[in-house]
């Protein structure tokens, strides 16, 4: 198979404007002619399905909560990047686009990058617009703070619940959509399957959640906009829905999946704190504007902070890279971290923290200003862990928290499979080896509001999908293979619990193909994986029927695909013999420990196609070309 990128040629500044120029309209009458499918009602799906809808198609949109509002973009919360420069700070188009490509260490592609850059100021209006309440100055303009990998503040916020806002907007944008009848919301549906007929996307097949019906929704295309896999590891800052089955079984129909070894690990999460934690929470980054990290110079120092004096703090971070301090990009604020503890200077009863202290910047503000910028986050910190982050450091460790690998997608964000477009984080597009901080939400909504309402219609214009039954053989097809999952995963009589294979499978993913990964790990992995995994099809107990509402059953199809997705990320570990972002092998760093890329042989995006049960995955690459942002050793010392 040979991908191709239909990245535009000639000026990067135009390329986007010549190419929606070139894409095919279908006339506003035409449009209600066409069934579109969303599956995430998050901030890519609910943008899609609000402006889809606004555009005259006919639109179904699923999600698994109870409402849309409850997706999981509700949990973001620092901000969301744009190239506005309001602070007059040097920013631009052009700045965070380089910022965003050597940011994710040069493995992503330039064109979808500087779109993403380009439309981060149209976000910002559209939000406005619809009322969400960012942040202002005291003259009323609308204000930003600094996020890691960049040296300008550019990211808005709404204190620490910029998610829930910008999702309150799309939501609402979505409700008139439903009010007026262009938009059918189906909650508490679980896409099961994908529907491609003579080898287009076709529908999807879902399970209620109330009631255990699997049904199926016919459409001229679908969109999926399901979400990060960074529950793969089980413990992370993700909620505990997120999942992978809707772009897993797409990718089993034959969408191929991008960098699936391509992971975040966020370096600012409350430490983990026993065994049967099942949730890890999320410190914001935009913390580290005003929280300066550091450790006990002295291994194994288990006084108290405040007992411990300056002259023998080292604040690791300002000391390795004076220029960009404690905004480092993530990757390396984590490796950073993970060093000072391996190293013994660990803090907290397990060695696995390190401090973010907000005491200088109190002095310096004032508590008031504090707690305007930060107030939710600190006292969930405070109810959490019962201190008191005015008074004492926060303790943070890094932990499992964005998934940058996903489902390849073409500039026009559509998947291997046509008529199957993959929006947010569900897709692999922007982000390159890493994700700079506030840029995931950038990306969901410009998928959402500015990209897929003129692509999705040229694709409509140029395949003229011709009508399809609801029981045409490849519906049929794939209700007998949903079902039969379901039937399987019920049937088991088992010992143990569906979660206990979770933790397992995500202890196995995170020793080895976490922060750091080499190959005897990796290898180690892929033979521990398939082990565990035939357990758990032995001996899993899924309580209850299909017939009812039934989470252990839920959770069950979940794993069961963590269990394929995760062998498959150390598959694309092993094949990568480079670092790059947040794909560290322990095997390839420079004398001083940073990720060293391996250009000549791995500039490229890793597409992995299903090839059948026990039939290794096949590999296919799009070499990455950089006319603009040349590759260099990443630095920001
Ligand atoms: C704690 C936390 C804080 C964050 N803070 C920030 C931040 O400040 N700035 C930033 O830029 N990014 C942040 N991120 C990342 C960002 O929130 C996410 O990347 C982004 O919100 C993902 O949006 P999405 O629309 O792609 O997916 P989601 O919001 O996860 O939505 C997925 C949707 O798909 C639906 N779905 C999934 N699977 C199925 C299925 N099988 N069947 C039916 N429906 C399904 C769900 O119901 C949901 O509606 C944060 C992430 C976390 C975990």
């Amino acid at each position: 198979m040979q991908l191709i990128s239909h990245a535009p040629t000639g000026p990067i500044e135009h390329s986007w404007d010549k190419h929606k120029f070139n894409l095919k309209l279908i006339n506003p009458a035409n449009k209600r002619k066409y069934n579109i499918i969303v599956v995430g009602s998050g901030l890519a799906g609910g943008a899609a399905a609000a402006s889809l809808g606004e555009l005259g198609y006919n639109v179904q949109c699923f999600c698994y909560q109870d409402s849309p509002r409850r997706a999981h973009s509700i949990a973001a919360q620092g901000g969301i990047n744009a190239a506005k420069n309001y602070h007059n700070d040097g920013d631009s188009i052009y700045r965070l686009f380089y910022d965003t490509v050597k940011g994710g260490d040069f493995r992503a592609r330039e064109a979808n990058v500087y779109r993403l850059a380009q439309v981060s100021v149209n976000i910002i209006d559209q939000c406005v617009a619809q009322g969400v309440p960012f942040a202002r100055e005291y003259g009323g303009l609308l204000d930003n703070r600094s996020f890691g990998g960049a040296q300008v503040s550019r990211t808005f916020y709404a204190r620490g619940q910029t998610g829930q806002q910008l999702l309150l907007g799309a939501y609402q944008a979505l409700e008139r959509q439903i009010g007026l009848g262009a938009v059918k919301m189906y909650p508490r549906m679980d896409m099961l399957d994908l529907i491609v007929v003579d080898g287009q996307a076709r529908g999807i097949v879902t399970r209620s959640l109330y009631d255990g019906k699997i049904e199926v929704h016919m459409a001229d295309a679908v969109v999926l906009a399901t979400g990060g896999y960074g529950n793969v590891f089980y413990l992370s800052t993700n909620a505990k829905g997120c999942n992978a089955t809707a772009i897993w079984r797409a990718y089993k129909r034959g969408a191929l999946f991008a960098n699936p070894c391509f992971t975040q690990i966020h370096p600012t999460c409350i430490p983990v704190a026993g065994e049967y934690q099942s949730k890890l929470t999320l410190m914001s980054e935009s913390l580290r504007n005003d929280g300066r990290i550091w450790v006990p110079k002295t291994p194994g120092d288990k006084r108290a902070p405040s007992s411990i004096p300056e002259s023998e703090r080292d604040y690791y971070l300002e000391r390795r890279y004076p220029s960009f301090g404690n905004l480092v990009p993530r990757d390396i604020a984590s490796r950073a971290a993970k060093a000072e503890c391996d190293a013994g200077r660990g803090v907290g009863e397990s060695g696995l923290g390190v401090y973010l202290d907000l005491s200088e910047a109190i002095q310096r503000l004032g508590k008031r200003t504090i707690a305007e910028r930060y107030g939710n986050l600190i006292e969930m910190y405070e109810r959490i862990t019962g201190e008191n982050p005015y008074e004492v450091p926060m303790r943070i460790y890094p932990a499992s928290h964005y998934t940058m690998g996903g489902l390849w997608v073409d500039y026009n964000l559509m998947s291997t499979i046509p008529g199957l477009f993959v929006l947010g984080e569900a897709n692999f597009s922007d982000h390159g080896a890493n994700r700079l901080g506030a840029s995931a939400l950038m990306q969901g909504l410009a998928d959402g509001y500015f990209i897929i309402p003129y692509t999705i219609g040229n694709y409509l214009a140029t395949a003229k999908p011709p009508k399809v039954a609801a029981d045409a053989p490849a519906a049929k097809d794939a209700v007998a293979n949903a079902s039969a999952i379901t039937k399987k995963l019920l049937n088991g009589n088992g010992k143990r619990t569906v979660d206990s294979f979770h933790r397992e499978l995500g202890k196995i993913v995170w020793d080895n193909c976490g922060m750091g990964r080499n190959e005897a790990g990796l290898k180690k992995a892929l033979s521990q994986i398939p082990v565990l995994r035939e357990e758990f099809w032995k001996n899993v107990r899924v309580l209850g029927a299909n017939e009812e509402f039934n989470q252990s059953l839920e959770r069950a199809g979940r794993v069961a695909d963590f269990f394929e997705l995760a062998e498959l990320m150390c598959l694309d570990a092993l094949d990568r013999r480079e670092s790059c972002g947040g794909h560290f092998r322990e095997e390839y760093q420079t004398p001083e420990g940073e990720a060293l890329r391996d250009d000549a042989n791995y500039s490229y995006v890793a597409a992995w196609g299903y090839q059948g049960e026990n039939h290794a995955p096949a590999l296919t690459k799009e070499p990455l070309t950089f006319n603009y942002v040349h590759p260099s050793q990443r630095s920001y010392k």
